[in-house]
């Protein structure tokens, strides 16, 4: 987001809609931190600019990624998928899709950055990698997949390492049985990252209702009571076979 400054008046009213905190005020002029402002349009569309000083340039690739995944309205034009949002429905919609419908598997969707925090892509590539052994498979309708280079490994592409982005979501699959050495890796890596991550574990429960997940990552010291849950109880129209 730029500032026409032959229009502004350093009114400041553009400053509190900013969720990353990249407007603020240096000496009499209002300012954006390039380097922090994540193109998602809300001080454009929130603050009613009295001067209409506020515009956004055309964005190319590597900072369309920015706008991509923070602006509601901002369409992923950097890969093939083209839609909108930050990851796909999949962990919502599990009972009719069935990613995950057997105790063998298990997903996961983790988000890293928030408002106020953000995440860089580089931030981002850390978490792939250290969970990398263990990811079966990413979700190829993900725009986060899209940007990797080498989903094996982890790795995105160099040139985009430095964007920033409200927050992505990788979607994934494991084995069950390798659901606490993830969990591990989630405690080794947030210590390195410079934002925060949340971790949305989608497991079905065996024949006598209990899932084995749950006790897992019970184990690791982390009850239910800090987390929230959703259960889908089946009442979709299935487009799998159990
Ligand atoms: S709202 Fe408009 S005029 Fe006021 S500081 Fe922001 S850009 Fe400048
Ligand atoms: S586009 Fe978003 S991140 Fe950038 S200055 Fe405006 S509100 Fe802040």
């Amino acid at each position: 987001m730029k500032i026409e400054y032959e229009k502004c008046k350093a009114c400041g009213l553009c400053i509190p809609f900013c969720p990353v905190g990249a407007i603020g005020k240096e000496g009499d002029r209002v300012v954006i931190d390039q380097e922090e402002c994540v193109e998602c349009c809300l001080c454009l569309r929130n603050s009613k600019c009295p001067t209409e000083a506020l515009y956004q340039e055309a964005l190319q690739m590597p900072r369309s990624i920015r706008k991509a995944f923070s602006d509601p309205l901002g369409k992923h034009e950097n890969t093939d998928l083209g839609h909108l949002g930050r990851g796909t429905e999949e962990v919502k919609t599990n009972d009719v899709t069935g990613l995950v419908h057997g105790t063998e598997y298990i997903a996961m969707a983790v988000e890293p950055g928030r408002p106020l925090v953000g995440a860089r892509i580089s931030d981002v590539e850390k978490i792939a990698m250290a969970i990398a052994p263990y990811v079966v498979s990413y979700d190829q309708n993900n725009p986060t997949t899209k940007l990797m280079i080498d989903q094996k490994k982890g790795l995105f592409e160099p040139s985009i390492k430095n964007e920033k982005v409200l927050s992505c979501i990788l979607e994934f699959k494991l084995a069950a049985k390798d659901l606490n050495s993830v969990m591990k890796a989630f405690e080794e890596v947030g210590k390195e990252v410079d934002t925060v991550f949340s971790v949305g574990v989608i497991a079905a429960t065996d024949e006598q209702g209990n899932c084995p997940a749950e006790a897992v990552i019970r184990k690791r010291g982390i009850t239910f009571l800090e987390t929230s849950t959703k259960v889908n109880m089946g009442l979709g129209k299935p487009l799998f076979t159990a």
